[in-house]
Parts: structure tokens; sequence; C-alpha cells
């Protein structure tokens, strides 16, 4: 191979697409060399526990911030992307309150339908009655989304804890003033 010539195509060997190389020892077209090269890197990475553990403590010393921004952003997709696949298990992919229709996110929680049994489901599985949001959503997707749950907004919620059943769903009869007999 002279020096200025182009080189000829090779066959990539991982894809088998023909590529012009670069350098002469390229074994990889340009879309396969990352992949692999990730690949490689993660391997490493397994089989050096000790050296990465290492490099990553040198990586955090160096920018602290960007470490811990960067923790608190993977955090919070990782808390998004399991809300997201509970809510949409428990509201037959509409998002919404399978009572009202309320769609604020915000506004939504995952309601144990067989009511009462709620803060004792809570207590038996969690060790606490104020288990909810990732707690209660990991558990589900553990428990391969059992039945008995359902998702509702804060109101509804609530009203179906007061009542049995959502106001949206119960008429209440107020109590009349009774007719004293003579
Ligand atoms: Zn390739
Ligand atoms: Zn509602
Ligand atoms: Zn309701």
């Amino acid at each position: 191979m002279t020096k200025g010539v182009p080189p000829n195509p090779r066959a990539c060997q991982r894809c088998g697409q023909s590529y012009r190389p670069t350098s002469g020892p390229q074994k990889y077209c340009s879309d396969c060399y990352p992949i692999i090269r990730s690949a490689y890197n993660k391997e490493w990475k397994r089989r050096h526990p000790d050296q990465r553990r290492l490099i990553d403590k040198r990586a955090i010393a160096n920018k602290p911030e960007y470490y811990r921004a960067l923790r608190k952003y993977c955090y919070y997709i990782w808390r998004e992307r399991l809300r997201k696949t509970v809510f949409g298990h428990y509201s037959n992919n509409t998002f919404k309150c399978v009572c009202c229709g309320e769609s604020e996110q915000d506004f939504l929680v995952i309601d144990h339908i067989d009511n009462g049994s709620g803060n004792e489901h809570r207590r038996a599985v969690f060790g606490r009655i104020n288990a909810g949001g990732k707690t209660m959503h990991r558990w589900l997707v553990k428990q391969g989304f059992p039945q008995g749950f359902q998702l509702l907004c804060a109101n509804c919620n609530s009203s179906r804890g007061k009542h049995g059943e959502c106001i949206h769903k119960k008429t209440l009869t107020a109590p009349q003033k009774p007719i004293r007999s003579p």
C-alpha cells in the first residue's frame, strides 16, 4: 500500500458492509466501531473492578458537581420511567384517573381497590403505611403487576377513602332530621 493512495474497500468484521478504512489495522466500519468500542470498554470494566473504581473515583473527584447532577438526573429518569410503566398499566395506558379522567400526572396515585386494606397492605409489605411513590411502584413491577390496583386522582382517591366509593359514583344521602314521635 503506497502512501497517499486511499486503501481498498474492506468488509466490516461486524456487519459485513464494505467500507473504506482510514488506517491499516482497522477492522470495523465507522458505524460499528463505536459499538465494538463501548462493548470492549464495558467488558474491560467488568474484568477490572478495582481499576474501574479508582478511575471512577478520580473522575468524580475532578468534576464533583457534574457527577452529582448526573446522578440526580439518572435517578429522575429512572423514577419517571418506573412511574410511567406503573401508571400506564393501571389506567389501560390512558394515564388518566380511571374515575374522573383527571390527566395531570402530579395528581395521580395508585389506589388499592380493596378498600380499607390499603394501609394494612402497605404495613405488611413495606413495614410502614406511608410507603408510596417509587417504593410502591417498584413493588408492583416486581410482583408482575398484580390485580387489585387502579390509577386515581388524589380527589377520587380521598373520596373513596371517606365513603368507600368515589362521590362521582355514589349519591350521598344527607342524614334526615328525625321526627319525634309524641
Ligand atoms: Zn460495520
Ligand atoms: Zn379522579
Ligand atoms: Zn371520582
